[in-house]
């Protein structure tokens, strides 16, 4: 069922009007309170429940086991220890050089500009990172670009979070403006899920910066699911694709979501139908609280076995594993290599 109010509805609106108390998200999907154990309540003290109603939206009423629903609702499993799953599983308080900066990978640079999201999903790998102390401020500025300018490997920003597409139009566009300044920056990519949690978010202030910069665009997008992308959702990301920023999907690996080889194909069909290519499908951090979602690699393998039997290869997504350490994203190509 779609609801209208949402199409219409300004995004800042929706993004002030998160559900973040697990029994009215329930109470909305017709499901009984029963469904949270109550560890569940306590998981959520932790990371709290943070989900758009236009992203409820898309959820089947009355089915516990709805694939974007098990994505966001807090679970009692998450209290469980295991030794393998840990806070920073890609040890990013290494890499931190500047408040807000991690670069990593030779190229590019990648810039925290805030530390929320506008929805929380349980297996996010950031789920334990201090964010909030460490975001740049105005002032930082210039320590970024004397950082940049030092390192002229460095030609491509990539905007990621937090979400940065939750901050406003005027706030992106005084960093975007900050970034073209830059002379050796050829590409900005924005890493963002809002464009699918709310779809409004794709405004024409938005597009109208975007296709207006002298950089290269490349929006990456994070939908797990077809279910996820709508008539609506897919119409604001072909209307990136119109003004030629180049929309790019990345999706993680979860059991009980999209463990299943016609799941992830019908993803890239439905992703290609909005004009987005498949980029990158990874296999889940081991962060704790999100062993739950974790799939065999054994099974991992035989999945993606299928996918790539049954897709066109523009269509079929790398699958990758971040080794804390590494120069790149590492490509899993089956079992003897992870
Ligand atoms: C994933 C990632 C990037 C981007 O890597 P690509 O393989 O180019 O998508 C850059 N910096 C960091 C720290 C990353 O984790
Ligand atoms: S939107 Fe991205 S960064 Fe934010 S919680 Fe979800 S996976 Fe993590």
């Amino acid at each position: 069922m779609i609801n209208y109010l949402y199409q219409e509805q300004n995004w800042q609106k929706q993004l002030n009007d998160l559900i973040t108390d697990p029994l009215e998200l329930l109470n909305i999907l017709q499901l009984s309170p029963d469904q949270l154990l109550s560890g569940a309540i306590l998981a959520s003290n932790e990371f709290k429940l943070r989900v758009p109603r236009a992203f409820v939206d898309k959820m089947q009423k009355g089915n516990p086991a709805d694939p974007l629903l098990l994505q966001i609702l807090p679970h009692h499993l998450e209290l469980e220890e295991y030794p393998e799953f840990v806070t920073d599983p890609l040890a990013e308080e290494d890499a931190n050089q500047l408040p807000g900066v991690l670069h990593k990978y030779h190229s590019r640079f990648l810039l925290t500009l805030t530390g929320a999201c506008a929805v929380h999903c349980r297996y996010c790998f950031r789920r334990h990172f201090p964010y909030q102390e460490n975001l740049p401020k105005n002032e930082d500025w210039l320590n970024i670009q004397n950082y940049i300018e030092s390192h002229p490997a460095i030609e491509e920003v990539i905007l990621s979070g937090g979400d940065p597409l939750t901050l406003s139009n005027r706030k992106l566009k005084i960093w975007l403006e900050r970034i073209e300044s830059l002379a050796q920056i050829k590409i900005l990519r924005i890493h963002s899920r809002v464009p699918i949690v709310i779809p409004n978010r794709v405004d024409d202030e938005l597009i109208s910066l975007l296709k207006n910069s002298r950089l290269r665009i490349v929006v990456v997008v994070h939908s797990n699911h077809a279910l996820e992308l709508d008539d609506y959702t897919c119409s604001k990301l072909a209307a990136l694709s119109f003004e030629r920023i180049t929309v790019l999907n990345q999706a993680v690996l979860l059991k009980g979501v999209n463990d299943d080889a016609e799941t992830l194909i019908n993803l890239s069909h439905r992703l290609f139908e909005a004009r987005v290519l498949p980029y990158y499908l990874h296999v889940l951090d081991k962060v704790k609280g999100a062993q739950h979602f974790d799939v065999e690699t054994s099974k991992v393998d035989h999945i993606y076995q299928e996918v790539l039997a049954s897709l066109s290869g523009y269509l079929v997504p790398k699958l990758v594993r971040e080794i804390a350490g590494e120069k790149n994203k590492t490509p899993l190509f089956g079992v003897s290599t992870f």
